[in-house]
């Protein structure tokens, strides 16, 4: 019931009291509704866009710039600055808490999270709509983890009224776009994620929570959103909101005092870059030079349902690494080691698990611009060309060029001690 009765505004909000609240958050009711009663890609197209009707941003966020094609020489410009925008607007829904009254509501309000259903769900509808409203060219491909199965079962009304309240919200609050969903513009939304991707054309892909368990926790999560373009992964964005601005080396992934919110960013052949979710100028990184493994750390998983936590344990020891694990949910912990906060990454899920494009595409990108190298464990490139799962040897690694063939070696033999040591049991 949270939804009917509550509000949603930022953290910085939350002593605001509900009236002036109310106020601020009523819908304009001028607003279009979507999907709109002729086709979306083409009609919205950002010349065309309503987005300048709205008079102001609300609840305190300012309004996210227009896309605009940037720097010259890049060839994906106007598509990275749409994911980042797309990006950035669903980290915003993320932050989202709702206002509830105490029972009995004379004693004022508390705040409550939406469940990760709702997150994940509107940052899903909110990326697939920027990036229709502000890339026009081709047909639209979105490869992407969420669908609406759930939410058309019978009992999920209450559910996908509240989603359509936080995406409505959000938007209104940015005031780009002057569009009001509906309930089945929010199915059918969300159903745009059911590309099967492959090796040819252009296709999106996302992650629009990637690390719920670290989401639930307040803890590392992201939005990783990526572009394949005939089978390969041409850009990738990743936004953090929990991630700190400055390095987490030593801090074990949690904040430490510093600002939070990192949004990296890659296009192929032009690098890695990281700005803040915020606003500030974008920094080229580049992974850390390391080459003597007793000087490196490690980021896995924090899950070990996630992750073989026992073989990376292996692993790190043949190598000869000192440090403990740095363990943090999601692709965050690629960004961290694009810009040398680490210098290995190891993933190794358990017998039978298979990897979703959405969990690596962007992540990847973000480390191989940055100079370093992901593979399987066998040494393979990954192939984001064979529809929405990847098909790979093991796990996955990472590291810089002078780390890889020690590392790739190391996997290898504590790999055939695990298996030869199974085979006995
Ligand atoms: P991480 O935070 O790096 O552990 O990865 C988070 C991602 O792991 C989630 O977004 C899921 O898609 C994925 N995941 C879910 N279940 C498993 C599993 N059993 N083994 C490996 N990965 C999983
Ligand atoms: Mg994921």
């Amino acid at each position: 019931m949270g939804a009917r009765v509550g509000l949603v505004v930022p953290h910085a909000l939350l002593a605001a009291s509900s009236a002036a609240a109310s106020r601020a958050l009523a819908p304009s009711r001028a607003r279009l509704p979507y999907p709109p009663p002729f086709p979306a890609s083409s009609s919205f197209s950002t010349a065309a866009s309503p987005s300048r009707l709205l008079s102001r941003p609300r609840r305190g966020f300012q309004r996210l710039p227009p896309v605009r094609a940037m720097a010259s020489g890049n060839p994906y410009a106007a598509e990275l600055a749409a994911a980042k925008k797309a990006v950035t607007l669903a980290a915003r829904l993320c932050k989202v808490t709702r206002l509830v009254p105490f029972s009995p509501p004379s004693c004022g309000l508390r705040s409550e999270r939406p469940s990760a259903p709702h997150f994940s769900g509107g940052s899903q509808i909110l990326v697939s709509l920027v990036l229709k409203m502000e890339v026009s060219s081709g047909p639209f491909s979105l490869v992407a983890e969420e669908d609406s199965e759930e939410l058309r079962k019978d009992g999920a009304g209450e559910i996908l009224e509240e989603i359509t309240d936080l995406v409505n919200e959000t938007l209104v609050d940015d005031g780009s776009y002057n569009i009001s969903f509906t309930k089945e513009g929010i199915l059918s939304a969300i159903d745009d994620g059911k590309s099967e991707g492959g090796p040819s054309g252009r296709h999106w892909v996302l992650d629009p929570i990637d690390g719920t368990k670290g989401f639930l926790r307040g803890d590392q999560y992201a939005i990783a959103l990526a572009l394949l373009d005939e089978g390969k992964v041409v850009l990738g964005v990743l936004a953090c909101p929990n991630l700190p601005l400055s390095s987490i080396s030593n801090t074990n992934g949690s904040s430490s005092g510093d600002q939070v919110g990192a949004l990296f960013s890659a296009t192929i052949g032009c690098g890695t870059e990281v700005e803040s979710l915020y606003g500030s100028p974008a920094q080229k990184v580049t992974v850390c030079s390391i080459d003597n493994p007793v000087d490196a750390s490690f980021f896995e998983s924090y899950e070990s349902a996630h992750s073989m936590h026992d073989l990376t344990s292996s692993i790190a020891e043949k190598l000869g690494v000192l440090a403990p694990p740095v363990r943090i949910d999601s692709q965050a912990k690629y960004g961290a080691l694009a810009r040398g906060d680490g210098a290995i990454y190891l993933r190794f899920p358990h017998k039978g698990y298979k990897e979703k494009i959405w969990d690596h595409a962007a992540g990847s990108i973000v480390v191989t611009e940055a100079g370093g190298i992901v593979t399987d464990a066998a040494g393979n490139d990954l192939d984001f060309s064979k529809g929405r799962f990847l098909e790979l040897d093991t796990g996955i690694i990472a590291t810089n060029k002078q780390l890889m063939p020690s590392l790739l070696k190391a996997v290898q033999q504590s790999i055939e001690e695990k298996k030869q040591a199974t085979s006995l049991l």
